[in-house]
């Protein structure tokens, strides 16, 4: 219960602007972009503004003292619920803080606040050269911030990982309001346990990130883009393996599925083949172009012994641009193919990409559902998007119960609940599947030791 008198205690501390009650910004704070339905018990009953790693602290010691719950929030981008504020108390939005700390150049690490935009971020790396590859297709509004506590994952993934590549070391405010700093420039760092990997991915549970440390690496001198056109998934799939088994690595290799294409070609002109089982869209870097060119003939030579139907490597950089447009508008462009999309996150082994797909079409066949298969082949994280109309009597049943088989599926051919997204609310039911009765245990003790009254984003992960 946050009282008038705790309100003005932390008003005084962030300035009355900054903290927030009135029911409309209380609103504004009870969602994200997730799929879980907006419920008035969802919403925070304070909003407080921070500028500060010093107001983070004060913040954070007032609402100790007095058993307030606190929900970390970004931008709120998340697919899983992570900053919908499941017990009320206070919504802390990072979003004030975005100052840029510091840019190394010779060490080559960047330092910032957690609300810095992650395209603000690539794109001032870019300036000096310097290249920070973790791309989240949300990119363009979500904060770095919400970024290392989901531990984000991005097309660029199978060339460069995902954001705990980046990371070397945390300013973290703890429960209680202490200040924590883990990690650091030291490019090896063999000092304790390393709290930078426990934090990054923690989902909001363990404590706030004020401040990040990213490692860079140098630019990609030259870029381009390839898009094939298979007849059968597992050609597709074939292709990838080969690639990377010889060799030739791209920065990104993004997958999609017929449903996909179709609800593509609903939005832009698209000629496709009627045999066309899958398209792979390419992104391939390197120094110079007689090493792009090169990858780009490898590639050719392997998607044709399995039986690729089209190849087309483009021109232009406005030619890469439109073959990209067909997977940035996919997400959109199968969403709007039905009333309601239930959108999941699961990584499987690269091997087992195709036997994936397969056993989600049968699950669609068997609960008579359309689902869009597309996803970033090239590390094995399938994004399976079940379209249906809730208001159809039985609907939304048969959905949960895909939904389901979908996680048990994959956890069978020995992959995970999430490649990027996270656990936050809506896959907590299936964690104790994922890691066992001990591997659950082993984290709640994590938990109880960084949060020994459970303030912290309460209801996540389990
Ligand atoms: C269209 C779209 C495309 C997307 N594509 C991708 C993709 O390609 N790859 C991918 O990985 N994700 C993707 N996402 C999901 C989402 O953008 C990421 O999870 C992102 O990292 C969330 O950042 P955010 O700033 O919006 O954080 P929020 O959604 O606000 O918060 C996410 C979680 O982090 C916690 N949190 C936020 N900031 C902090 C902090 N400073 N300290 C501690 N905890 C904090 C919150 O409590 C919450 O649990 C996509 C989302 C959308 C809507």
């Amino acid at each position: 219960m946050i009282t008038n008198e705790i309100k003005e205690k932390i008003r005084a501390v962030v300035g009355p602007e900054n903290a927030l009650d009135s029911n409309l910004d209380l609103f504004g704070y009870s969602y994200d972009s997730s799929f879980i339905p907006l419920l008035p018990a969802n919403k925070p009953d304070f909003v407080v503004r921070p500028l500060t790693t010093a107001e983070v602290a004060e913040v954070m010691k007032i609402a100790y003292a007095n058993d307030i719950p606190v929900t970390p929030r970004g931008a709120a981008s998340g697919r899983t619920g992570g900053s919908v504020p499941l017990a009320g108390g206070i919504a802390l939005s990072l979003d004030r803080m975005t100052n840029v700390i510091e840019l190394d150049e010779p060490n080559m690490m960047i330092t910032v606040e957690p609300g810095v935009r992650t395209i603000d971020l690539y794109n001032l790396c870019a300036e000096k050269g310097l290249f920070y590859p973790p791309d989240p297709a949300s990119w363009k509004f979500s904060t770095i911030g919400g970024n290392v506590a989901e531990n984000a994952g991005g097309m660029r993934a199978v060339k460069y990982g995902v954001t705990t590549n980046y990371v070397m070391g945390l300013e973290v405010v703890l429960a209680d309001g202490t200040i924590l700093n883990t990690g650091g420039k030291a490019l090896k760092n063999v000092t304790g346990y390393n709290l930078t990997s426990l934090f990054t991915g923690s989902e909001g549970t363990l404590g706030i990130i004020t401040k990040i440390i990213l490692r860079l690496i140098p630019m990609p001198k030259v870029r381009n883009t390839l898009q094939l056109m298979f007849p059968s998934l597992d050609e597709a799939c074939s292709t990838i393996h080969k690639m990377l088994q010889s060799g030739v690595v791209p920065a990104a290799a993004e997958l999609m599925d017929k449903i996909g294409l179709q609800a593509v070609a609903r939005t832009r002109k698209l000629d496709i083949d009627p045999n066309t089982e899958a398209c792979v869209v390419i992104e391939i870097d390197a120094d110079d172009e007689a090493g792009l060119d090169k990858q780009a003939q490898q590639i050719d030579v392997i998607a044709h012994e399995f039986n690729v139907t089209e190849v087309r490597i483009a021109k232009s950089f406005q030619e890469s641009e439109d073959i990209w447009a067909i997977r940035r508008g996919l997400s959109s462009a199968v969403g709007a193919m039905a009333p309601t999309r239930f959108g999941e996150d699961i990584s499987v082994p690269r091997s087992e990409f195709p036997e994936m797909v397969r056993r989600i079409r049968k699950i669609s066949e068997k609960h008579n559902l359309v689902i869009a298969v597309y996803g970033h082949a090239g590390d094995g994280n399938l994004h399976p998007s079940v379209l249906c109309d809730l208001t159809v009597p039985g609907e939304e049943e048969r959905v949960h119960k895909a939904v389901d088989e979908i996680f048990a599926e994959a956890l069978a051919v020995g992959g995970t609940l999430s490649g990027e997204h996270g656990i936050g609310i809506t896959k907590r039911a299936y964690i104790t599947d994922a890691l066992g009765e001990a591997g659950v245990n082993a984290l709640k003790a994590v938990k109880r030791a960084f949060d020994p009254k459970g303030l912290l984003n309460p209801g996540k992960i389990w």
